[in-house]
């Protein structure tokens, strides 16, 4: 048997390549503080539970391709409530954003294609891109300037005759950017400029701190140009459900993305059929957790000031904020954390900065923290962190 060039040049995610240090020191008896993966504490809500105990069905039967028509009309409504005018046509339901972006660059993609991204970005395109013999082109952003785009002449340099699509996150991941109007003018303008699509990868859009969040489906010139990529994993805390969609005005587009729908058949049933219920959470649901994660990034963001020798950014939206460390290597100074340090038999799992980048030799020294913990558990993460951060042997400066 032989394994595909593609799937061999695929990397283990940063996010979860380290549990197996993790692992062995929770077997030693230490306690970690996870913050390495966006997986929230928050509960469900009660809906969706409820709604799968309803479901009185007597076979789990195949559904329609392009998902359950109760989901896709309450997202709908969901876009309508904000603005955003969708038919039934432009919607379809995939198993989480992920199946979504995977449809998306199957769809845009030839071998050799190019995809642009801003890096640090989501390490997961990269995986998506290479399982399609696409290439990632990544402008670089910096913690200096918050993670905010170059201007538009620095970004098309990367634009070359191969790019396909501009992939953003937005708020991002890992860095919590939230993109200003002026930048996603910018975003659009180059689209229409040079015929690229836009895929705005829009799952954290709830997750915004400070002041209005605009979305670039709000933008009627990128209309024939633009791909959402949306989910209920982080909105509704229902990472294990798998359901989100796509969403494009493109009619091309989305003939294409019903082919890639039917060749897998359908979304899940039943968590198709919680998901509808989620839609149904008051919007206060979220605005408490909102404010809950507001509450987080303050606790962070006070933390990693107080911390001599570490910069971050001020992160504004999603749940991540990235870090400078002042060490020789971050993921040698995570494995480090989990395998000799801890105080009083507790230590910190973070994601190492330099799997969000693929500029070679770059984000060595950063990492992304999520701040997915209550507040109590931040301060002593952080705390922790401080610690360490007095007697690494790989400290710099
Ligand atoms: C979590 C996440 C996704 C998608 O997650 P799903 O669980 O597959 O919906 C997509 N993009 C980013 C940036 C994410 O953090």
């Amino acid at each position: 048997m032989r394994i595909s060039n593609r799937v061999q040049e695929l990397k283990l995610s940063p996010i979860r390549k380290l549990a197996p240090y993790a692992d062995a020191a929770k077997k030693a008896g230490k306690k970690v503080y996870h913050l390495n993966i966006g997986q929230p504490d928050i509960e469900t809500p009660a809906q969706f539970m409820d709604a799968i105990k309803n479901f009185d069905e007597k076979v789990i039967a195949y559904g329609a391709s392009k998902g359950e028509p109760f989901l896709v009309e309450a997202i709908k409504k969901y876009y309508a409530e904000k603005g955003m005018n969708y038919e039934t046509g432009d919607i379809y339901i995939t198993n989480g954003g992920s199946e979504a972006l995977i449809f998306a660059v199957m769809a845009l993609c030839d071998p050799g294609d190019e995809i642009m991204v801003f890096e640090p970005y989501y390490a997961n395109y990269t995986t998506f891109a290479t399982e399609f013999g696409a290439k990632i082109n990544a402008v670089t952003t910096s913690v200096e300037n918050g993670y905010h785009l170059p201007e538009a002449a620095e970004i098309e340099k990367h634009i070359t005759p191969n790019t396909k699509a501009i992939l953003l996150t937005n708020p991002g991941n890992p860095t919590g950017v939230v993109y200003t109007e002026a930048e996603m003018q910018m975003i659009a303008d180059l689209a229409v400029k040079h015929d690229l699509a836009v895929i705005a990868d829009e799952v954290y859009r709830e997750f915004v701190y400070d002041g209005a969040y605009k979305s670039f489906g709000t933008m009627p010139e990128l209309d024939n140009n633009l791909i959402i990529i949306d989910s209920v994993s982080k909105r509704y805390s229902a990472c294990g459900a798998r359901i989100g969609c796509i969403i494009s005005k493109n009619k091309e587009f989305c003939q294409q993305i019903n082919k890639c729908c039917q060749g897998r058949l359908c979304s899940p049933i039943l968590e198709q059929v919680g998901a509808a219920a989620l839609y149904t959470t008051p919007v206060s649901y979220l605005e408490e957790v909102n404010k809950e994660y507001q509450k987080r990034r303050d606790t962070i963001a006070a933390g990693l000031k107080s911390l001599s020798g570490v910069e971050a950014s001020d992160p504004k939206g999603a749940f991540y904020v990235m870090v400078k460390f002042p060490v020789d290597d971050a993921e040698k100074f995570a494995i480090w954390l989990l395998e000799s340090f801890d105080v009083d038999g507790e230590t910190v799992m973070f994601a190492p900065g330099n799997g969000f980048y693929s500029t070679p030799g770059y984000g060595v020294n950063e990492a992304r923290l999520a701040y997915v913990l209550n507040c109590d558990d931040l301060k002593r993460a952080i705390y922790i962190l401080g610690e360490a951060l007095k007697v690494y042997p790989g400290r710099i400066g």
